[in-house]
């Protein structure tokens, strides 16, 4: 079957080898679960069976969409039939029946939500599993367990334990999301002292512990992760082999299990100055250019309608980004490897965010490799 440009070229396999990796890591250093999280690749179910081959225990998206597709698919699987699957983002208080029809677990900090969960979850003859977010200061979701507000944060455990149809399974916490609050050995402690107070006052033992997202994965790289936390989140560290603290390789991972590629459509010499009088781009930009002569331009066939073009590395490390508009991608490929005519094609490496947006853009072509 013929490529078709621009595209999203994803290799299971190295998402798969990722996944062994980074599961490998989680049970030999504290003996924790992974939850492999989906949402950067929409929820696509093949790479969502490729994470439970890797050695993921349970699925994690943020759409219940997205879930609805991976239970859908995994639910006939001889294997991984009944794995757990998480809802990522807090459940919306209109959307509670179909949380608890999609999700075996979710995430929450409002206990108004989690009342309409237990009647939803009653309705239908079960029992959801909540996990209880802390917010450790990186100030998106989760209670506040400072001080002032511990007594609060008490008093709604305690309303928590009396729903019926609700089973508080764990507590977790998210750092790294938007405070840029690294996790040490000092928040991952603090997520347990709560946790036994939690477990206290539930008089039983909490299933989940769960210490983050990708942002806590150089901790177990270097054995700092004190034992307790026993469950993780990790979307970023498998899919792009980063470490998302200072965005370095992780050591064994592959850094190409997602890569983009486009069409050059116009090819030729030109210069690097605009000439004319110089005002606003298309997007209303006042950019300054720098005089380099006579360059190769390349424009390729994709645009900020398909992606966040600042987060594209081109692979050829010759090839310079000049800039994009909705439609058009310019590329300095003077510098290049190799010799290019119009019609030839050129890969890059997708940050997250560049990932996430080639993903969802309905004009990107996706094929999954190496199933
Ligand atoms: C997206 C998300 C994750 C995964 O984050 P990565 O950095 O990709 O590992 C984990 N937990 C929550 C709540 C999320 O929204």
């Amino acid at each position: 079957m013929k490529t078709q440009y621009p595209c999203l070229i994803v290799d299971l396999n190295k998402i798969r080898q990722n996944a062994k990796l980074l599961t490998r890591l989680a049970d030999t250093t504290v003996g924790a679960k992974v939850f492999g999280v989906t949402k950067v690749l929409s929820g696509n179910p093949e790479v969502a069976l490729a994470l439970l081959e890797g050695g993921c225990y349970g699925l994690a998206d943020s759409r219940l969409e997205n879930l609805r597709a991976i239970r859908l698919a995994v639910s006939v699987h001889p294997i991984y039939g009944d794995c757990p699957l998480m809802l990522l983002r807090l459940p919306a208080p209109s959307q509670v029946e179909e949380v608890v029809e999609t999700a075996d677990i979710s995430l929450n900090s409002e206990l108004e939500t989690l009342q309409l969960l237990s009647q939803a979850a009653q309705k239908k003859n079960r029992i959801h599993q909540a996990i209880l977010m802390v917010d450790l200061g990186d100030l998106r979701e989760g209670i506040w367990c400072g001080d002032d507000q511990w007594e609060k944060s008490i008093g709604m455990v305690r309303e928590i334990m009396v729903l019926p149809s609700l089973r508080l399974i764990g507590i977790g916490t998210n750092l790294a999301c938007y405070g840029g609050v690294i996790p040490d050995r000092e928040t991952m402690s603090r997520l347990l002292e709560i946790a036994a107070r939690v477990e206290e006052l539930a008089g039983y033992r909490l299933e989940i512990i769960s210490g983050g997202n990708s942002s806590s994965v150089p901790m177990l790289y270097d054995h700092t992760m004190p034992a307790g936390i026993n469950s993780f989140r990790l979307g970023e560290s498998i899919i792009l082999g980063k470490n998302v603290i200072d965005r370095s390789d992780l050591p064994g991972t592959y850094q190409d299990a997602a890569i983009c590629q486009a069409e050059i459509i116009e090819l030729k010499m030109k210069p690097s100055l605009p000439s004319g009088h110089i005002g606003q781009n298309a997007f209303g930009e006042e950019l300054s250019y720098v005089d380099q002569g006579i360059r190769q331009r390349a424009i390729l066939a994709l645009g900020r309608q398909d992606v966040v073009f600042e987060g594209l590395k081109p692979r050829d490390p010759g090839h310079v980004i000049l800039g994009a508009s909705s439609d058009h991608l310019l590329v300095d490929v003077t510098d290049g490897r190799t010799q290019l005519k119009v019609g030839d094609v050129i890969s890059f490496i997708p940050n997250y965010g560049a990932l996430l947006a080639l993903s969802t853009s309905p004009y990107i072509r996706k094929y999954f490799r190496n199933p």
